[in-house]
């Protein structure tokens, strides 16, 4: 073999392993349509969260991606995967789709989002997604992140609730909370259908009791003080309910004030919670706020702290069972409280301002007569719905109260 052969023996075989390289590299390229990526990163309107832009540009299809990043990384893991996932779904669709009308029409998915602070370092993120595949391909999706940014948690709204599918009947959400989004802006709670056709607020306070008490406790903490309520200028009473539920009478009164359409607070027993259940559930889906009263109406100022806590624990516990709600306030048997207690409860009792004596005189005049005396605006009067007389004597209370311009309101709303 002479030179001259070597030399394009060897350069013939250098581009031959050149070219398997090449046809390699395009092989793969449109086996995997490897997506080339620009990405960006800038500031967002929050200290600690930025936005990243990631976008991808390609003959067939388009993909913007926008969400945000969090110092935590456990935080910034679970937001990418679910973005991650809109785009694998997303390529996965165009699969399905003649390349070609692609090359012609190329595809889009556009992810933005808003990012709203909900509490004490606690944000909604808000996801919108839109995808054009083909005019009858054409979708817009929304999705919603409650993200603690103290704790390094994220949740879905069914994370946030101690039992969503009671939270879903009594709160009248317009699809199961499972399958809501949802967000708190201003006071309010918003749920909405991922389609985003049908959507619910209400004030936090009214969805607060179904709330598990670690977010409540975060998100209740960042909230306008100034918060305005719904009645602005009516006069409210908080007609309050001791030492049930009880079959009879409890159900007797409920029966009552759905007739007037009127709200109260039940300071519930635990150990007749736990007799009572379903009781218990209908005073929630009813309307009506429950209220911590002890387990077993000791007097809990000569108690030591352990069994303090225990009365108290026990109770919640009780309630979050039949009704899936906690009780937001207790109200120490006997009002009899000390700073111990206090410090247990972890904030004030909510003790009465008119007591109607009923469990003393069991007489429906006399009870009527206290409430029609004392009554102010701002009122909280005291009754037990054990007594089947004073069950007797609402009628009359509320239809009074009500002629005289009062709206008749829990304890938390008033
Ligand atoms: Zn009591």
């Amino acid at each position: 073999m002479n030179k001259k052969t070597t030399v394009i023996a060897l350069l013939s075989s250098v581009f031959l392993m050149l070219a398997m390289v090449l046809v390699n590299l395009v092989v793969t390229a449109t086996q995997h349509h490897k997506t080339v990526w620009a990405t960006s990163t800038s500031k967002s309107a929050y200290e600690n969260i930025s936005i990243k832009t990631k976008e991808a540009s390609e003959k067939r299809y388009q993909i913007a991606l926008q969400y945000p990043i969090f110092k935590q990384a456990s935080l910034n893991k679970k937001i990418e995967q679910y973005t991650k996932k809109k785009e694998t779904d997303f390529l996965q669709k165009l699969e399905q789709v003649d390349a070609k009308k692609l090359k012609r029409q190329p595809a889009s998915l556009r992810l933005t989002f808003e990012l709203i602070l909900s509490g004490n370092g606690v944000y909604s993120v808000l996801f919108r997604d839109e995808t054009y595949i083909n005019a009858e391909k054409n979708d817009i999706y929304y999705e919603s992140f409650i993200v603690d940014m103290k704790k390094g948690r994220l949740a879905k709204a069914s994370d946030l609730f101690i039992d969503p599918q009671k939270a879903s009947t009594a709160l009248h959400i317009p699809v199961p909370i499972s399958e809501a989004g949802l967000y708190v802006k201003n006071s309010q709670v918003i749920f909405f259908t991922k389609d985003n056709k049908h959507e619910a607020s209400m004030p936090f306070r009214r969805a607060a009791p179904f709330l598990k008490k670690e977010w409540r406790d975060q998100l209740a903490a960042g909230l306008a003080a100034e918060e305005i309520p719904a009645g602005k200028g009516l006069k409210k009473i908080a007609l309050t309910f001791d030492d049930g539920p009880n079959p009879k009478s409890t159900a007797a009164i409920l029966a009552t004030l759905k007739k007037h359409d009127a709200k109260a607070t039940f300071f519930m027993l635990g150990s007749r919670v736990e007799q009572y259940p379903e009781l218990v559930d209908q005073v929630v889906q009813e309307g009506h706020e429950i209220g911590n009263h002890s387990f077993s109406h000791r007097n809990l100022a000569k108690l030591d702290p352990r069994e303090v806590k225990k009365e108290i624990d026990q109770t919640a516990l009780a309630v979050e069972a039949a009704a899936g709600v906690s009780p937001l306030t207790v109200r120490p048997p006997y009002g009899a409280t000390n700073a111990t207690v206090n410090e247990i409860i972890g904030a004030k009792p909510m003790l009465w301002t008119v007591d109607t004596m009923d469990w003393k005189s069991h007489n429906p005049k006399s009870i009527c007569g206290i409430v029609k005396k004392e009554a102010r605006d701002g009122s909280i009067v005291l009754m037990h719905d054990i007594h089947q007389t004073t069950a007797q004597s609402l009628d009359e209370i509320v239809t009074y109260l009500q002629k005289e311009g009062y709206e008749l309101v829990t304890v938390s709303e008033l």
